[in-house]
Formats: C-alpha cells, sequence, structure tokens
C-alpha cells in the first residue's frame, strides 16, 4: 500500500489525513487498516512510535461515518495516552465533524464528562476505572456499541484494571469489532484475546522485543551517589530535548528542583501532579518551553513527543518490558535519538531481566560466560546452594556477585 488513497476511505478522513501530513501508511497501519475496514478482530502488537493510534483510529472513524448509528470505545491505560488518542481522533475528525466525543478519564470532575455524555457521543475514549464507574451509574450504555479498541493492554494488564476491562466487556455486545493492541505478548494477553476477540488476525511490526534500531544505546556502570553529577555532565553534552525516567515521585520533583538550581529548564511528572498540572507540563514540553522532563513510568507511557532526542534512565525500570516502552520515547517515526542507562551494582537483576528481554540467547550466553569468570566455591555463608546441582552453573549465586559491576564510569553498546 503506497498511500492512504487506496484504502477508499471517506473523502472527509481523506482530507484530515492530507492536513496531517499523513501521505504514507506506516507498516502497522498498511497491515491493520484493510483488516479492521473488512470487519476483522485483531491483536496487534507494535512498539509506540509505528503509527499505531491511526492504525484503529482511522478504521474506527471510517465506521462510525459509513454507519450513522455506530459507536465506539477505546480503552488506554493512562489519561495522557487518552490525551493523545482523543487530540488524534479530533484531527481525522477535522473541525467541523457532527461526530461527538466524550473524554472519560479518573481525576477530573464528573460534571463535565456527565455534559459530554448526555449529548449521546458516538466516540468515548478514557480509561477502565472512570468508565466502570459511569457504566454502574447507568451514565454510559454499550449495549449498541459493536466497535471496540483496547490501546496497550499490557500496560492496562500491569495497572490491575483486568476486572475493570471484564466488568466493561459485560456491558458491551458479544457481536462486536474489537481490535486489541499491547506492545507486549505474555500469557495474560494471549488469553484475554483468546476470551474475547473472535478469530483475530495478528498485525505485528518488527520483533516485540525490540527497541528501535535507529536509538544508539549506552550503558554506564556507576555507583548510586555518582549519578546525579553524570546527569548533569551529559546534559551539558548533549542538545535537545531530554526525558530522565525516575523511580519515585518524591525524587522526580527533587530531580527538577535541583537541575533548575543547576541552570536547566525542567519539570517533572508524575501520577500526584493534579490532571490540569500534567497537562500544562505535556503542553510546555511539547511546545520545547522546557528541556528536561523528569518522568515516573506509569506518568510516561505512551507518551507521544516528537522532538526528544535523548532517554536517560537514572532509575533501571521495576518491570522490564518498561524498558522497551521508554526506549519507545525516542526515535520516533523513523527519527534518529539516543538513550543512556545508569547501572548501578544494586541493579544486576533488573539488568539482567532487562539484557534477557531485549536479546534472550546472548544474555544466556553471557550469564554462562560470567558463571565461568566469576564462579568461585561458596565460602560466604550468606550465599545461597547451589540448587542447580554440583558442577551447574549457580545461577542465583550469580546474579548476587558484584564483581560483574566496573565501578566508575564505563560506556559499552549493547
Ligand atoms: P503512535 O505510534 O501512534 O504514537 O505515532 C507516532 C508518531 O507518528 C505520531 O507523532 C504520529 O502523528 C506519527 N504518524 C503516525 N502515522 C503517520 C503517517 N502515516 N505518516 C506520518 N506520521 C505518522
Amino acid at each position: 500500500m503506497k498511500n492512504f488513497e487506496g484504502f477508499g476511505l471517506n473523502p472527509a478522513l481523506g482530507k484530515s489525513l492530507a492536513h496531517m501530513k499523513y501521505t504514507t501508511p506506516t507498516p502497522i497501519q498498511a497491515q491493520a487498516i484493510p483488516l479492521a475496514l473488512d470487519g476483522h478482530d485483531i491483536m496487534g502488537t507494535a512498539q509506540t512510535g509505528t503509527g499505531k493510534t491511526a492504525a484503529f483510529a482511522i478504521p474506527l472513524l471510517e465506521k462510525l461515518l459509513t454507519d450513522p448509528r455506530g459507536s465506539a470505545l477505546v480503552l488506554t491505560p493512562t489519561r495522557e495516552l487518552g490525551k493523545q488518542i482523543m487530540d488524534i481522533m479530533h484531527q481525522l475528525l477535522g473541525p467541523k465533524s457532527p461526530i461527538k466525543t466524550a473524554f472519560i478519564i479518573g481525576g477530573e470532575p464528573m460534571g463535565k464528562q456527565l455534559n459530554q455524555l448526555s449529548a449521546r457521543p458516538r466516540l468515548i475514549v478514557g480509561t477502565p476505572g472512570r468508565i466502570n464507574d459511569h457504566l454502574e451509574r447507568g451514565n454510559i450504555m454499550l449495549h449498541d456499541t459493536h466497535f471496540l479498541v483496547l490501546d496497550e493492554t499490557d500496560r492496562m494488564l500491569d495497572m490491575g484494571f483486568s476486572v475493570q476491562l471484564e466488568k466493561i466487556f459485560k456491558f458491551m455486545p458479544n457481536k462486536r469489532q474489537t481490535l486489541m493492541f499491547s506492545a507486549t505478548l505474555p500469557k495474560n494477553i494471549l488469553k484475554l484475546s483468546e476470551k474475547y476477540l473472535s478469530n483475530p488476525k495478528r498485525v505485528s511490526v518488527g520483533e516485540t522485543n525490540v527497541v528501535a534500531q535507529n536509538i544508539k544505546q549506552d550503558v554506564i556502570r556507576i555507583e548510586q551517589d555518582k549519578k546525579y553529577n553524570e546527569l548533569v555532565s551529559q546534559l551539558h553534552e548533549r542538545n535537545g530535548s531530554v526525558i530522565v525516567f525516575i523511580k519515585t515521585k518524591y525524587g522526580a520533583d527533587r530531580m527538577a528542583n535541583n537541575l533548575r538550581r543547576d541552570g536547566f529548564t525542567s519539570e517533572a511528572l508524575h501520577g500526584d501532579l493534579r490532571q490540569n498540572k500534567r497537562d500544562k507540563v505535556m503542553q510546555n514540553f511539547r511546545k520545547m518551553n522546557f528541556r528536561v522532563l523528569i518522568a515516573t513510568d506509569i506518568a510516561a507511557r505512551g507518551l507521544d513527543v516528537p522532538h526528544i532526542e535523548h532517554v536517560i534512565n537514572y532509575d533501571l525500570p521495576q518491570v522490564a518490558e518498561d524498558f522497551i516502552h521508554r526506549m519507545g520515547r525516542t526515535a520516533r517515526a523513523g527519527a534518529e535519538g539516543s538513550a543512556i542507562s545508569f547501572v548501578s551494582n544494586q541493579d544486576g537483576r533488573k539488568w539482567h531481566a532487562i539484557e534477557r528481554l531485549l536479546n534472550p540467547k546472548a544474555a544466556n550466553d553471557k550469564a554462562a560466560n560470567d558463571e565461568g569468570v566469576n564462579f568461585r566455591p561458596v565460602r560466604n555463608k550468606n550465599r545461597k546452594p547451589n540448587r542447580a546441582g554440583p558442577g551447574k552453573p549457580n545461577n542465583q549465586a550469580n546474579l548476587g556477585n558484584k564483581k560483574r559491576f566496573y565501578r566508575g564510569k564505563k560506556k559499552a553498546a549493547f
């Protein structure tokens, strides 16, 4: 598929696409759009930055434009991601569209949402918790909604939304079209797709557990207390917008303050901020009013800011899959990006999990080699006995072996 015209879309959509300067479908769009237009359920895996929002938004809106009685629901894990989806939907609909929409997310006043809902929206985008609240109060009716999109499904499950999702499905007709997207495909996602999708077509772009090729990655082995100074020197060495990932909300605020004190323009983004503050931070970052965004994982998930040039993993993520999501913040839609990970000597287990996820074979080989180099008879009383048996590699002992880490700074491409 060379351009969007080949899909035979409603002229209003064609006009919006031209206005948005979308001329050629991205690979995930080329795969998913014709299947969805044909009415198939879809199980899609695509990294963020591949154009997956439009991959489901275009067929969804085409259905709404073709069937004046049709309605659709899009479920997404976070408010920010929901807002991005809503923005793309509005751009695709154009300024004069008669199709009404509602944006139903947690943390916003119910009254405003009730107004939107009473206007009989044909498209609802929202987070599972708040949608469920409205369903239980009878503010939303879904018995006639035949088009459902689940975006970043793995994240929704990670965030504990599975009960809410199951409840929402019960309010919807069984005969419907469901498009499910997920960055990773763990067992719980496959189970969910077996249960709620009907003969889904698989679409995927690249390997799921792969970080985009156009990201230059560096690893810096460093002690915890030297990280901040290293961050400052990295920021001096680089140009352009940077997102720094950090573990805690408190840490994010403190770091943004410290960076401002040290002469950088910086803001924090985390789940404790009020919604309008979060929106403002994101707006200012998009407009490049400040340079360094300090974010926690949940707050930053799925954010689409085209100009982020560097990702710095100040703290490694708690969940290895989040490493891939973080990398998806840079090098979007084919641009070049760079990523630096600070790995301290307390990070052995986490780093190993990330390596295994990115490249299972190499990580296993490396682990085997490390065993050869580092394995010593157990002298330390605290070390666990070798459960694998005599002469076999003892993974537990090895993961605790801090000798694998360099002191100070070492850069290595991986
Ligand atoms: P997404 O993966 O949906 O977050 O999209 C990543 C970025 O690619 C966003 O900035 C989109 O606006 C942009 N994008 C999506 N589809 C296209 C397309 N067909 N042509 C140009 N840009 C696109």
